[in-house]
């Protein structure tokens, strides 16, 4: 099953507590391709400037992403510049420039129409919008935002939170968007909003889904009130917490897609594979984890997060 993914493609100056990097490549669309690709085919939906190069383009394609629908203009590539000196839970915008995806229009190639999974990473919502509204057919749609997004974009956000299957965000940004300090309560009214599901991510904490409704077919297809918590991986050595938001994302997305049905059991699996991703991610600077894995390594710490929460 292909997943279609659009999403920031961009360049990331980061400062943490282990050191810097300059123009790094990143992007929300980047981690989370390179996170499903060891799960499921992806297809990307991006612009990017002048200042990417082959090389560039070679980190997704050299792990199968295709990347017909990343779309190449004149003028600079989305810069994103943040810190993780104060919090290595919570990023620190320092400054946001969107370049080329001030004036994108995303386009949907013929070949990718068939996707059967549609994942709105983080990038304006109106872009989100458009790429749904060019896939009406889509098995699953899932998608993400950030503060940037809810504070100054609410009401196309709001156009695109009632199309969602599930909603991935982390705990700030799910107070912030529900106005609310308490999680539960806040989960409650972002389920208003639209998405049946809404997983929220806790950092080195883990990730929490709420339900209003199932998004599953088959078992476990009754209506669901419970939560379900999945753990983090509690690490010695954080380098660059960067993406492991869109990474957990890929992790839980590439897993659902790649499975036969979206049922319960697959839906709380993938949560573990998300935690198992964005875990991964966090222990080297940009998407240089992100790029180098294998199954086994992802499966190994699978059994890994078993262990962690397994009750006798
Ligand atoms: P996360 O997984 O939440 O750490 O996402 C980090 C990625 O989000 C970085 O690689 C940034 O390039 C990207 N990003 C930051 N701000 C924005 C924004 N306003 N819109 C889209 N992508 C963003």
């Amino acid at each position: 099953m292909a997943i279609l993914v659009v999403g920031s493609v961009a360049f990331d100056s980061i400062e943490t507590p282990q050191g810097r990097r300059d123009r790094c490549l990143g992007g929300a669309a980047t981690y989370f391709a390179l996170a499903a690709s060891y799960f499921t085919d992806v297809r990307v939906i991006a612009v990017v400037g002048e200042d990417f190069t082959a090389e560039h383009e070679a980190v997704l394609t050299r792990r199968g992403v295709d990347t017909q629908g990343l779309e190449h203009t004149s003028g600079k590539s989305f810069h994103w510049t943040g810190s993780y000196v104060k919090s290595l839970n919570e990023a620190q915008t320092l400054k946001t420039e969107l370049n080329v995806f001030e004036s994108f229009s995303p386009k949907v190639p013929a070949a990718y129409r068939d996707s059967e999974f549609l994942f709105l990473a983080n990038i304006d919502p109106v872009l989100q919008s458009s790429v749904r509204r060019q896939m009406p057919k889509v098995r699953m749609v899932c998608g993400d935002t950030m503060n940037y997004w809810i504070t100054g974009h609410r009401a196309n956000l709001a156009k695109v939170l009632t199309g969602l299957d599930a909603l991935l965000i982390n705990d700030g940004e799910a107070k912030l968007l529900a106005d609310d300090t308490n999680l539960v309560l806040a989960a409650r009214k972002i389920l208003e909003m639209g998405p049946k599901a809404l997983i929220v991510k806790h950092g080195e904490y883990g990730a929490t889904a709420f339900f209003s409704e199932h998004p599953f077919n088959g078992e476990g297809a009754a209506r669901m009130t419970l939560p379900f918590r999945a753990p983090a991986l509690p690490l010695d050595r954080v380098v660059d917490p960067t993406g492991a938001g869109d990474s957990f994302a890929g992790g839980f997305f590439g897993y659902l897609a790649s499975q036969q049905q979206v049922t319960l059991k697959n839906f709380k699996q993938a949560m573990f594979y998300g935690g198992v991703m964005g875990s991964f991610a966090v222990q080297r600077f940009g998407t240089e984890q992100m790029q180098s894995l294998t199954r086994e390594e992802i499966d190994q710490r699978f059994a890994l997060f078993r262990e962690l929460s397994h009750l006798d």
